[in-house]
């Protein structure tokens, strides 16, 4: 009998450059989000080709371990070239048929400026492109089927290397153990002492515990041990005064 494919929809997309800017960024509200019965899926635009290193097809299984450590209803990597891709059409409509695919209420997007260039310009990328997918005449399509518009509800910038100020954060401490292993996950990357690749910004062991000490510092705005920030671009609608009284 012909199976129909079946629509996977998702609640929440994160967005990021590389592999690993997820995981970095946000791994911990991730959790804490699928926890809470939330489908969450990763899209990456580069496989992280130009890291000094591994390789893409380590970047690439090392993604799907982490997928697998988070619970990630979906992952895919949309190929764009690490470090020279543009915020141009053809990049744009690869976004827009992901967003119109998976139709998230919300956008988890890379840090609106950073040490990396990829990660502001990824955001800008992704802001064009959440925009983009709410037009009716800007055909896409999945599988020769035409898609349907889709805008999401709203998108947040998860905060990357460069320390900015965030206005929205997520107690992530009872989910900080389980963001160290989906980061570990990326062996060739990270802190590694027995590793005979070069030493790189990311490979350092003040890199790795920095990891912690940023989670500390965003924690300790909302009074609790770890913490990670966003950048919530418009004022949050007070929809119930008792929010407030936390
Ligand atoms: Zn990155």
């Amino acid at each position: 009998m012909h199976e129909e494919t079946h629509q996977t929809t998702l609640d929440i997309l994160v967005l990021a450059a590389h592999p690993d800017d997820a995981e970095l960024g946000c791994a911990g509200s991730i959790l804490k989000w699928i926890s809470e019965g939330y489908k969450v899926g990763i899209v990456d635009f580069t496989k992280g080709e130009l890291g000094t290193r591994g390789n893409p097809e380590i970047r690439l299984k090392e993604a799907e371990s982490a997928k697998n450590i988070l619970g990630l209803t979906h992952r895919e990597n949309l190929d764009m070239p690490d470090g020279f891709f543009s915020n141009n059409e053809e990049n744009q409509l690869k976004i827009i048929q992901v967003i119109r695919k998976f139709q998230p209420k919300l956008v988890v997007i890379n840090a609106p400026e950073d040490r990396h260039p990829d990660h502001g310009k990824a955001a800008k990328l992704s802001i064009d492109s959440i925009f983009l997918s709410g037009l009716l005449k800007i055909q896409t399509y999945n599988n020769q089927e035409i898609q349907k518009p889709w805008r999401p509800h709203n998108y947040i910038h998860y905060i990357q290397d460069k320390l900015l100020i965030p206005n929205l954060v997520v107690d992530v401490t009872p989910y900080m153990e389980k963001k160290i292993e989906s980061i570990k996950a990326y062996q060739s990357q990270f802190y590694n002492p027995n590793s005979k690749e070069p030493q790189t910004y990311i490979s350092s062991q003040e890199f790795w515990e920095n990891i912690y000490s940023r989670a500390m510092e965003m924690g300790r705005i909302i009074g609790k041990k770890y913490g990670e920030g966003f950048i919530l671009p418009k004022p949050y609608p007070l929809h119930n005064v008792s929010d407030l009284f936390y």
